[in-house]
């Protein structure tokens, strides 16, 4: 099966959070299971400084998007027998960010990705490359199956071609005034409650949940969640009209990257077998982040994009009593000012007992999976979750809010101490939180039953062995 998958940010190359994680692995899986993966990304100024073999292969692409005709570029990188293109328009993508600076989204973003989608599918035809499927995540790419179906539908080219679109996080939309939608290539006809619009906006991501022949989510709890007034963020009463057309497939996690025994980026690798090496990591993470505890204190971690979404406040408003509990606290995360600001004033406060580390730094995260004893993720959503899986495989013990992907993959140790891997807690709110972490505290206290917890959790696997062949299910059901 020949499969293109367009994505706003593929890992290595470029990253935000885990929809570049899930970009940049599930390709390789698939083709370990003879797919034809074919992957597509702006050509950021991330990717351009980042060191990798990538090759100008065509010039002067043109690309029609409404009145507008656009040049562009497109280059190749090979990784892992996976074909990765990059669609080169300086204009566009030679940014300091991905999307938006800490104050707020690029003013073009309309245009931006409505460009995106149309050289995605002007390279495909470029390149002679037919798709079976055309795997589109997220708003940045929703509009591809509305070109197909509407722009392109005369077109011989993709006659055959199906698409599937991923949901990673409802919550972001792509949602522009009325007056972009002639910019992106979208009559004004479009602009109704059952087409296009949502109160007001021109809405990206409703086009991917329209128009495209299913809709994965990426865990199945999320999938079930997204029906709900709760979790559907306005959109559920769509979302339950195509019911029957949605799938929920838990990410995989690229071990290659994330296992303690073969990290490049910690001090001491180690495997349940060498436990008494991960105290090397922690040693080194409290040297880099300037950090002086107790050995025997319980070191916490939280890695994460910084937005409501996260729980960040969550934490803050817990810092006493997280102190109180004899625990220290080591934050790395980036994004909304009004988080970077916060954590910042928190991190002068208790200078003693938290570090905070405003940044991007993946070479930090892998630190911090490594060398704390316990991983938490506060969120008020997660759609799947990343940081939790890996922290399990770092034997890093998950204290996770009870909700999508992090329920459905973090078993409450409490409740199930013969099969627990973690500690969950309903409320999004302080007490919840601090109740679960007393609970993982007083078991930190009793090493035995915690290194029997740190090598159980260890033994968890989130390869994309399964979660790949369900991709592959589901693109052939597509043709059923
Ligand atoms: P989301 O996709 O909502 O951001 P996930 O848990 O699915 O959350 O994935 C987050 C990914 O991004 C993980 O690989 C995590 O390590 C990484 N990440 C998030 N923030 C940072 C940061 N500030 N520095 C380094 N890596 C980060």
């Amino acid at each position: 099966m020949k499969i293109l998958l367009a994505s706003s940010e593929v890992a290595p190359f470029a990253k935000t959070g885990g929809l570049a994680d899930i970009s940049g692995s599930l390709p390789l899986a698939l083709k370990s299971l003879g797919c034809d993966t074919k992957v597509f990304t702006p050509y950021y100024r991330q990717t351009k400084k980042g060191g990798f073999n990538i090759k100008l292969i065509k010039k002067d692409i043109k690309t029609e998007v409404g009145n507008a005709s656009f040049d562009f570029s497109l280059y190749h990188c090979k990784k892992d027998r996976v074909d990765f293109y990059f669609i080169e328009r300086e204009e566009f993508f030679n940014r300091d960010f991905l999307y938006g600076t800490p104050s707020g989204d690029y003013p073009d973003n309309a245009v931006r990705f409505a460009f995106f989608a149309n050289a995605v599918l002007r390279s495909a035809q470029t390149l002679n490359f037919k798709p079976d499927i055309i795997h589109c995540n997220d708003w940045q790419t929703a509009l591809i199956p509305f070109y197909l179906k509407y722009k392109l539908k005369d077109l011989d080219f993709f006659k055959d071609t199906k698409t599937l679109f991923t949901v990673h996080n409802l919550a972001y939309q792509g949602l522009f005034a009325k007056e972009t939608m002639p910019q992106a290539g979208v009559s004004y006809e479009f602009f109704t409650m059952d087409t296009l619009e949502f109160y007001g906006n021109f809405s990206f991501i409703k086009s991917g949940l329209l128009y495209s022949d299913a809709i994965s989510t990426v865990s199945k709890g999320y999938a079930e969640e997204i029906l709900t007034k709760e979790h559907g963020c306005g959109l559920e009463g769509l979302l339950k009209l195509r019911k029957g057309d949605i799938y929920g497939i838990i990410n995989g996690v690229d071990y290659s990257q994330w296992n303690p025994e073969t990290d490049k980026f910690i001090k001491t690798p180690y495997d349940k077998k060498s436990l008494q090496n991960k105290a090397g990591c922690r040693q080194d993470l409290l040297e880099q982040m300037k950090l002086d505890v107790p050995l025997n204190a319980p070191l916490l971690g939280v890695v994460g994009r910084l937005a409501y979404q996260k729980g960040i406040d969550i934490i803050a408003d817990s810092m006493k009593d997280i102190i109180k509990l004899g625990c220290n606290l080591i934050i790395l995360g980036a994004g909304d000012e009004k988080y970077q600001k916060l954590l910042t004033a928190l991190a002068e406060k208790y200078q003693k007992n938290l570090a905070v580390r405003i940044a991007f730094d993946n070479p930090l995260a892998h630190k911090i999976e490594a060398g704390c004893d316990m991983f938490l993720m506060p969120s008020r959503y997660e759609p799947c979750g990343l940081n939790q899986m890996y922290s399990l495989k770092y034997g890093t013990i998950p204290v996770v809010r009870a909700t999508g992907g992090l329920d459905d993959t973090i078993i409450d140790y409490t409740q199930n101490p013969k099969d627990g891997n973690g500690f969950k807690f309903k409320g999004a709110n302080p007490k919840d939180f601090l109740s679960a972490l007393k609970r993982a505290v007083s078991v930190y206290k009793n090493r035995g039953d915690w290194q029997k917890l740190m090598i159980r959790a260890m033994g968890f696997d989130f390869s994309w062995k399964n979660s790949a062949q369900e991709y592959i299910k589901l693109y052939e059901r597509l043709f059923l």
